[in-house]
């Protein structure tokens, strides 16, 4: 028997082999207005017994399991005495576990003190992935992110210093063309500043659903970049991200233009070579019909 999720589920693409308890289900912010990934869900924690009885269900199924996700949008929401509980039954559970992980929000991190950081890191959570988004104070507000570009750097430094294994995100093309320079300056500042483990590019894709909550939120016109525009700003940042120590960075994810990755430094010159071919040759992305967020 397998484990009943409660659908829309989302994990990483980076976990798409790893088995996901749900130890909550939505996110506890919700209002980020280019996100639609868990508009119909309230957000609630899952009481202690059902998950115990998941991870029973899963442990008899996949022992062998090495990676685990603790879904929904911020598992780290959760108190620190039950997710200590939730991580000390799964370590013995999974003998063959490697990694731990589940998305955060910077107000995640800000809220646990060091001690519990430490705590969780003890008990074996090992990563988190957090939507750095933009690194523009003004786009930040615009897209209500509910966070400062200095909550994120700071959040960010947190993870790091109780030995996490930080994954990050951007969104090219958040700020449309009005905003395009700010966005991949900023952007790239913070990104330097925090020098995360992984860094991904994602690229702006609103959904139906989100449409008009997106633009009446911007508070002025929107104007979309069109994949020129995406290439550029890409190409931007990968000229101005200056990392302190070699980053992963990927530009994979559905809703990219093309798939992109490599490390930053040493691959920087092989990824702006691509990134000049493509703009030269549109006719190489992926079909509108394809992407999606
Ligand atoms: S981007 Fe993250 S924090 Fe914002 S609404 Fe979506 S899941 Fe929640």
């Amino acid at each position: 028997m397998d484990i009943l999720y409660d659908y829309p589920l989302y994990r990483p693409p980076s976990e798409a082999n790893s088995l996901i308890f749900q130890i909550t289900l939505g996110c506890s912010f919700n209002r980020c207005s280019f996100c639609n990934m868990y508009r119909t869900k309230e957000y609630v924690e899952r009481p202690w017994d059902e998950i115990k009885s998941e991870i029973d269900l899963a442990a008899n199924a996949y022992p062998e399991a090495q990676r685990i996700f603790l879904a929904d949008g911020d598992a780290l929401n959760v108190a620190t005495d039950k997710l200590i509980q939730i991580l000390a039954y799964l370590r013995p559970k999974f003998p063959n576990l490697k990694r731990i992980s589940c998305y955060a929000m910077p107000k995640n991190i800000l809220q646990k003190n060091d001690d519990e950081l430490d705590k969780l890191k003890t008990a074996g959570l090992d990563m988190f992935y957090l939507g750095i988004e933009t690194g523009n104070d003004t786009l930040l507000k615009k897209v209500t992110k509910g966070a400062t570009s200095k909550g994120i750097v700071q959040s960010c430094r947190k993870a790091k210093q109780h030995g996490y294994i930080l994954s990050c995100m951007i969104i090219l093309g958040l700020g449309g063309k009005r905003y395009t320079n700010e966005h991949i300056s900023d952007t790239a500042r913070i990104i330097s500043e925090i020098t995360p483990d992984y860094l991904g590019a994602l690229t702006l894709y609103l959904e139906d659903g989100i449409y008009n909550e997106f633009m009446t939120k911007f508070s002025e016109p929107f104007t979309a970049l069109e994949d020129i525009g995406i290439l550029e700003e890409l190409e931007r940042l990968v000229i101005d991200f200056q990392p302190v120590k070699p980053v992963i960075f990927r530009a994979n994810h559905a809703s990219n233009v093309y798939s992109i990755g490599g490390t930053i430094p040493q691959d920087r010159e092989k990824i702006l070579f691509l990134i000049r071919d493509l703009k030269l040759r549109p006719e190489m992305l992926k079909p509108k019909i394809l992407r999606r967020f």
